[in-house]
């Protein structure tokens, strides 16, 4: 089953809300921090690129002309 881009993005609003909440509920460094974010926005790329999708320009694959596809936006 293939969502849409509108699905995705839903997805990843909630998954972000959650980590947001996690990581304030966290006693975490900023070291671990970044790299919990890192990790998380990885797995935002698959999940994107599992569904046909660039993480970073949310263009379908065929049509991402990203340097880094599936790589977010530096500031994002
Ligand atoms: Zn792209």
């Amino acid at each position: 089953m293939s969502q849409g881009i509108f699905e995705l993005l839903r997805a990843y609003h909630q998954s972000r809300e959650n980590i947001r909440l996690l990581i304030e509920m966290s006693p975490m460094t900023d070291y671990e921090r970044v790299g919990f974010i890192d990790a998380w926005q990885e797995e935002m790329a698959d999940f994107f690129a599992e569904h046909g999708y660039c993480f970073a320009c949310n263009k379908r694959l065929e049509r991402c002309t990203c340097d880094e596809p599936l790589r977010p936006a530096a500031s994002a």
